[in-house]
């Protein structure tokens, strides 16, 4: 019997925010593999029935390989139906969901992708922020600044002011972050919100600008760092009054 691998996003932590689909997939799985990012209320969605492995990294050590990940897929998918992939966030963003695709799709095993919220909304959504808000932003960056990510160096010629860079895995060197970003050419009054746990019961969100990030206490991981206008309490203050006025003007909506 050849199964099916269901790429899920288990998006930011809150088990609410789990799409209708996933919940119902989790519900009916025979095996579940997550990551260590995979919030408790999540993990509680899973059938009882269902073999749940970890194969998240524990204290920056990794308990399995990408590879030996990609064959416990494999060799599970050919003995039960229905196996889940389940990931933090989105599967697709800073994941490693093209790994396991090309590997299961080298086997010839059938897989789904199912969306998830990643962390980049979930934690703009915890600070009340919005990632394009039209009077500060005119695009989204998703980056991170993991050394270990084995991705091409940034582009900072597509980093303009109006720009929101999303910065995920910082890490705990905040003055190297900050750093990086003036290497970039962004300024040091430039606002950054941190936003730790986003939607989780342990969530934290520190306002500041680049100037003052190196001096600010590191928070819990997972964290991610938004950087931009967007990101300024100024905004989201305006954001605040925006949304009061159009619940008494409905006509307000066109400038959303
Ligand atoms: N696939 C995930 C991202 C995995 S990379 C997604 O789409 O969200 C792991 C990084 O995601 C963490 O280092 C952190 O930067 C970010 N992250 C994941 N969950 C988070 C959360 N609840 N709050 C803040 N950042 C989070």
């Amino acid at each position: 019997m050849m199964g099916k691998v269901y790429l899920i996003g288990a998006g930011p932590g809150d088990p609410e925010l789990l799409t209708v689909k996933a919940a119902r997939l989790l519900a009916s799985a025979d095996v579940v593999l997550h990551d260590s990012l995979v919030s408790r209320g999540v993990l509680e969605k899973i059938s009882r029935a269902a073999r749940i492995v970890d194969v998240g990294k524990r204290a920056g050590q990794k308990l399995l390989t990408q590879e030996e990940i990609n064959s416990l897929l494999i060799n599970y998918a050919r003995t039960n139906a229905n196996v889940i992939r389940l990931k933090g966030g989105d599967p697709t963003i800073f994941g490693r969901a093209g790994e396991e695709m090309e590997a299961l799709r080298r086997a010839g095993i059938e897989y789904e992708i199912v969306p998830g919220i990643t962390a980049a909304l979930g934690a703009a959504a915890a600070a009340g922020i919005s990632l394009t808000h039209r009077r500060a932003a005119s695009q989204i960056l998703l980056t991170t600044f993991s050394r270990d990510a084995g991705g091409s160096p940034m582009d900072w010629d597509c980093v303009t002011p109006t720009t929101t860079l999303v910065l995920y895995m910082p890490g705990a060197e905040y003055a190297a972050v900050a750093d990086w970003l003036r290497g970039g050419g962004l300024s040091e009054d430039l606002p950054c919100v941190i936003v730790s746990g986003a939607s989780g019961l342990q969530q934290i969100i520190r306002w500041t600008n680049i100037g003052r990030l190196a001096s600010e206490e590191r928070l819990p991981a997972p964290a991610l760092l938004i950087a931009g206008r967007v990101a300024s309490r100024q905004v989201k203050e305006i954001t605040q009054s925006f949304w009061e006025s159009k619940q008494q003007d409905s006509t307000l909506e066109k400038f959303q």
